[in-house]
């Protein structure tokens, strides 16, 4: 089976830099129109961490969903 993903953006930290929506293999991140990056594609997320890895200010945390 395939695994889940859910993608915490915490929009407070987020200062709409676009590196995550750059680094993500599967494409699952946008910018709103506020400016701040979100899961527009979550069922497409492989869990590669790359997004919260890069994230300067920490704003993104990928967690394993049942
Ligand atoms: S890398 Fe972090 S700060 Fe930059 S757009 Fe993504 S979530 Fe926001
Ligand atoms: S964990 Fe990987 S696939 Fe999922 S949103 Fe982040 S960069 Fe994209």
């Amino acid at each position: 089976m395939t695994k889940k993903y859910e993608v915490g953006i915490n929009s407070a930290w987020c200062k709409g830099c676009s590196l995550c929506i750059g680094v993500c293999p599967k494409n699952v991140l946008e910018l709103s129109e506020r400016v701040k990056a979100v899961p527009a594609r979550v069922s497409d997320c492989v869990g590669c961490r790359q997004c919260e890895n890069i994230c300067p200010d920490l704003a993104i945390t990928i967690k394993e969903v049942e």
